[in-house]
Protein backbone atom coordinates (compact mmCIF):
# COMPACT_ATOMS: atom_id res chain seq x y z
CA UNK A 1 0.00 0.00 0.00
CA UNK A 2 1.53 3.78 -0.83
CA UNK A 3 0.62 6.09 1.76
CA UNK A 4 1.02 9.47 1.12
CA UNK A 5 4.20 9.77 3.43
CA UNK A 6 5.98 7.05 1.26
CA UNK A 7 5.42 8.80 -1.72
CA UNK A 8 6.66 12.29 -0.42
CA UNK A 9 9.82 10.39 0.85
CA UNK A 10 12.55 11.53 0.14
CA UNK A 11 15.11 9.14 -1.53
CA UNK A 12 18.11 11.40 -2.35
CA UNK A 13 18.76 13.87 0.34
CA UNK A 14 21.76 15.40 -1.47
CA UNK A 15 19.99 15.83 -4.54
CA UNK A 16 16.89 17.72 -2.70
CA UNK A 17 19.19 20.07 -1.05
CA UNK A 18 20.64 20.94 -4.13
CA UNK A 19 17.06 21.31 -6.01
CA UNK A 20 16.31 23.64 -2.57
CA UNK A 21 19.08 25.65 -2.91
CA UNK A 22 18.73 26.24 -6.48
CA UNK A 23 15.08 26.86 -6.14
CA UNK A 24 15.90 29.90 -3.58
CA UNK A 25 18.39 31.62 -6.01
CA UNK A 26 16.40 30.84 -9.37
CA UNK A 27 12.98 32.14 -8.39
CA UNK A 28 10.86 35.06 -10.02
CA UNK A 29 11.59 38.23 -9.76
CA UNK A 30 9.43 40.49 -7.55
CA UNK A 31 8.99 43.24 -9.84
CA UNK A 32 8.95 41.45 -13.46
CA UNK A 33 7.15 38.47 -13.02
CA UNK A 34 9.19 37.50 -16.38
CA UNK A 35 12.81 37.61 -15.04
CA UNK A 36 15.18 35.80 -12.59
CA UNK A 37 15.80 36.56 -9.80
CA UNK A 38 19.00 35.45 -10.14
CA UNK A 39 19.80 37.59 -12.98
CA UNK A 40 21.03 34.80 -14.97
CA UNK A 41 19.01 36.71 -17.86
CA UNK A 42 16.76 34.12 -19.04
CA UNK A 43 13.11 34.29 -19.34
CA UNK A 44 10.90 33.19 -16.09
CA UNK A 45 11.30 30.02 -15.08
CA UNK A 46 14.69 29.54 -16.48
CA UNK A 47 16.59 26.67 -17.12
CA UNK A 48 17.94 26.11 -13.73
CA UNK A 49 14.70 26.64 -11.71
CA UNK A 50 13.23 24.28 -14.61
CA UNK A 51 15.87 21.68 -13.42
CA UNK A 52 15.21 22.88 -9.72
CA UNK A 53 12.02 21.62 -9.84
CA UNK A 54 12.94 18.06 -11.81
CA UNK A 55 15.81 17.51 -8.90
CA UNK A 56 12.93 18.21 -6.28
CA UNK A 57 10.82 15.43 -8.14
CA UNK A 58 13.52 13.45 -8.61
CA UNK A 59 15.21 13.15 -5.32
CA UNK A 60 11.62 11.60 -4.29
CA UNK A 61 11.65 8.88 -6.95
CA UNK A 62 13.32 5.55 -8.05
CA UNK A 63 17.08 6.21 -8.18
CA UNK A 64 17.40 5.78 -11.71
CA UNK A 65 15.68 9.31 -11.82
CA UNK A 66 17.83 10.79 -9.20
CA UNK A 67 21.07 9.09 -11.05
CA UNK A 68 19.83 11.24 -14.24
CA UNK A 69 19.03 14.20 -12.85
CA UNK A 70 22.39 14.27 -11.00
CA UNK A 71 24.04 13.91 -14.07
CA UNK A 72 22.27 16.70 -16.04
CA UNK A 73 23.64 18.90 -12.76
CA UNK A 74 27.27 17.86 -13.14
CA UNK A 75 26.83 19.08 -16.74
CA UNK A 76 25.55 22.51 -16.13
CA UNK A 77 28.26 22.60 -13.41
CA UNK A 78 25.98 22.45 -10.60
CA UNK A 79 27.89 21.30 -7.39
CA UNK A 80 25.61 19.21 -5.38
CA UNK A 81 24.65 20.10 -1.78
CA UNK A 82 22.97 23.00 -0.02
CA UNK A 83 26.07 25.27 -0.05
CA UNK A 84 28.73 26.07 -2.41
ZN1 LIG B 1 17.64 31.83 -13.29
Amino acid sequence: MTTAAHVDAVTDPLLAATASRLARSHRRHGDDLDRCMAGCGERWPCTRARTADRAAVAARGPWHKAWTIRHDLAAAGVPLGAVW
